[in-house]
């Protein structure tokens, strides 16, 4: 028994367990939950990847003492379940498309997206603890393509749970839509907003902050920056590790809210063998000018063709953040506070060379080379890989070439996250290689099945009638 605590990277909110934890997603001081320490990795166990995964994620998860705390084989068949929703055997392939080059492929799931690998089990938690504690949730959320969906199929089979997407009329992808409105499920609903992502985004803060509409549909929401979410994310850099013979590993990362990439920093914090971590930009390249200036410097967001990275702020380097300030958390919060007000954040330079320099490596993909890396890897491999996987695959490409890394880097492997299926980007699969990416075959009728969507105003008052009218 571990009985993991966590606090806030703001330090002013109660220490919870995992379950509370889990629940809460944002702390009550706006700051985000982290364990009180990092454990060392089990010893690994042979066998598949949701055995792995039960065994890395125990010592945050596993306690006992409240209603809703999670024992041993609930959390191992969670797993297990979590993981059988993937279609393929290894759950995580391993595909090499280069000498020491190596994608890791986490779009088996049910969404074709690397949120399926974190989003499968945090449903099957949030279900078991609910109904422990006799409660419901009503998630709502809005989206403008992945996550949306995603969350629904991470929830659409709960008791406890219901879930709100809202989504931009007329601005998502066809496939991105009838992921989420061809779900048959009476706990899950969709609704299109006659306005934009952020209009969507708006009318969700603003039902989080009506505390009265909050508290009576006891909301909740399975954003980026839930704990859990970024604990699933550690198992399958071990996986990669342990796959490729124990021997140092370096990741490419497509990064935008740097759940993923931050993952795989406490996956090395846990004594995984991992020796750089490539966080790859697009245009929207605030962290890569951050991990090269040491400054966090806001600026617009403008669109490219990895749509799930353009970010304006990644909400998960706050954890980052709260490390650099020996978990300090009034200066984390301090610095964050005058970050809002002046869109700078700096740090000095010892910070960053303990915390940072050993480990972060950044470089940033426009979409041209986004393009360019696409028809390379398909001319070299035969591979069809999405535009968010060639930005990971363009900087591994870039820094490798980097002469002062040649040495240092020289025959370690280099594996950058899939994160998503080539068939969830149709239009720039066709644009870099002429090739149409087939669904996989569960998805292949995707195109014929019946929607079952709402449209609903951009109005507070009707979104609100809405989520009370289906809450069950
Ligand atoms: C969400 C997403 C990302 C970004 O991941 P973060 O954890 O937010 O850094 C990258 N690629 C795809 C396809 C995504 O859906």
């Amino acid at each position: 028994m571990s009985n993991m605590r966590y606090i806030s990277t703001r330090g002013q909110a109660p220490e919870l367990g995992f379950a509370d934890v889990l629940l809460a997603g944002l702390a009550t001081d706006g700051g985000l939950y982290v364990p009180t320490e990092w454990p060392s990795l089990p010893s690994l166990p042979t066998g598949d990847y949701a055995s792995l995964a039960a065994a890395v994620m125990r010592p945050y998860v596993i306690q006992d003492g409240a209603v809703g705390d999670i024992d041993e084989a609930a959390f191992e068949a969670m797993c297990r379940d979590a993981y059988a929703t993937f279609r393929h055997p290894a759950t995580v392939p391993l595909v090499q498309i280069g000498p020491n080059e190596w994608i890791m492929e986490l779009f088996h799931g049910p969404t074709l997206a690397f949120k399926d690998v974190a989003l499968q089990l945090v449903g099957r938690l949030f279900d078991h603890v609910l109904s422990a504690r006799n409660e419901r949730v009503m998630i709502v959320g809005a989206t403008s393509g992945d996550t949306g969906s995603a969350a629904i199929d991470g929830v659409k089979a709960c008791n406890n749970v219901d879930i709100v997407i809202l989504y931009p009329a007329g601005r998502v992808s066809d496939v991105q839509r009838r992921q989420m409105t061809t779900v048959d499920s009476p706990n899950v609903h969709t609704v299109a907003i006659d306005g934009t992502f952020d209009d969507c985004q708006d009318l969700v803060k603003a039902m989080f902050n009506d505390a009265q509409f909050r508290n009576e549909l006891n909301l909740s929401a399975v954003n980026s920056i839930n704990w859990a979410r970024v604990m699933a994310q550690t198992v399958y850099y071990v996986a990669a590790i342990d796959a490729l013979g124990d021997q140092p590993v370096s990741f490419s990362v497509p990064t935008g809210n740097f759940g993923n990439v931050l993952a795989g920093w406490i996956a090395r914090e846990m004594g995984a063998s991992i020796d750089s971590l490539i966080v790859g930009s697009n245009k929207n390249d605030i962290l890569t000018r951050f991990f090269e200036s040491h400054q966090m410097v806001a600026d617009g967001v403008v669109p490219t063709l990895s749509p799930s990275m353009d970010i304006q702020v990644s909400s998960n380097f706050e954890r980052l953040l709260f490390e650099m300030n020996d978990r300090d958390g009034a200066v984390t919060a301090h610095q964050l506070s005058t970050f809002r007000s002046t869109g700078q954040l700096a740090v000095e330079p010892d910070q960053f060379a303990t915390w940072a320099a050993p480990v972060f490596k950044a470089a940033r993909c426009n979409d041209e080379l986004t393009l360019s890396t696409m028809a390379d890897v398909y001319r070299e491999s035969g591979m069809l890989i999405d535009p968010h996987t060639a930005v990971g695959v363009s900087a591994a490409r870039q820094l490798r070439g980097q002469k002062e890394d040649q040495s240092r880097d020289s025959g370690v492997p280099v594996v950058t996250l899939a994160t998503a299926h080539p068939a969830k980007f149709p239009d720039a699969v066709i644009k870099a290689t002429g090739v149409h990416p087939n669904l996989p075959e569960h998805l292949a009728d995707l195109l014929e099945r019946p929607e079952r969507t709402n449209n609903v105003a951009n109005d507070l008052a009707a979104v609100q009638a809405f989520v009370r009218s289906v809450a069950r």
